[in-house]
């Protein structure tokens, strides 16, 4: 029979003999192989404690901004949601109420908004379509979890700490700190 490729490797059937039987040349052959990597770099880190630097290009967990007075900047207009090729990011719009201009940069915004992580494929189209700069994707992974349900990120899983009263955590947020 042709081969695929040349790694082919003939099975060795002679007989064992009494090194082979009693397996501790292949067992101290094993250790020595162990022992050695003892002195070699490490090419693993130990994270979370150590961290590698982010590719300047790393797309990780959505951010729904605010502007410098705590103000949320998300005007529910539906581009970011137009804009996503995986229909992960849900909305519904609401009217700004008199008295709640420090709460709503704009007339409108969104009440509930919703991105499921599970079809997130984190390409940033949302982040390009948004004229409001409103949604950011941060240096943060989407933390691990055994529910689907946890995926389903709403508004205050997104929105980023307010600067008024959180500056340490915005900082921190930002990547300031
Ligand atoms: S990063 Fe891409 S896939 Fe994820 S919500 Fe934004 S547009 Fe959709
Ligand atoms: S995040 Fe931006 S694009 Fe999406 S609804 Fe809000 S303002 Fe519009």
């Amino acid at each position: 029979m042709q081969a695929l490729t040349n790694r082919v490797k003939e099975v060795d059937r002679k007989p064992m003999n009494f090194w082979d039987k009693i397996y501790l040349p292949a067992v101290i052959k094993g250790m020595a192989i162990t022992f050695s990597h003892m002195f070699k770099k490490r090419p693993t880190i130990r994270y979370p404690e150590q961290k590698r630097p982010f590719s300047p290009v790393f797309r990780g967990l959505h951010v729904l901004n605010r502007d410098e007075e705590g103000r949320e900047r998300c005007t529910a207009c539906g581009l970011c949601a137009v804009a996503c090729p995986a229909e992960a990011i849900t909305m519904e719009a609401a009217e700004r109420e008199p008295g709640e201009e420090g709460l709503y940069r704009e007339e409108k915004y969104a009440a509930r908004y919703e991105i499921n992580m599970l079809r997130c494929i984190f390409c940033g189209l949302c982040e390009e379509a948004c004229p409001k700069d409103a949604i950011y994707l941060s240096e943060t992974f989407t933390p691990a979890s055994f529910a689907r349900k946890n995926f389903i990120y709403g508004k205050d899983d997104l929105l980023i700490p307010n600067p008024k009263t959180e500056p340490a955590a915005f900082a921190e947020a930002k990547g300031l700190s």
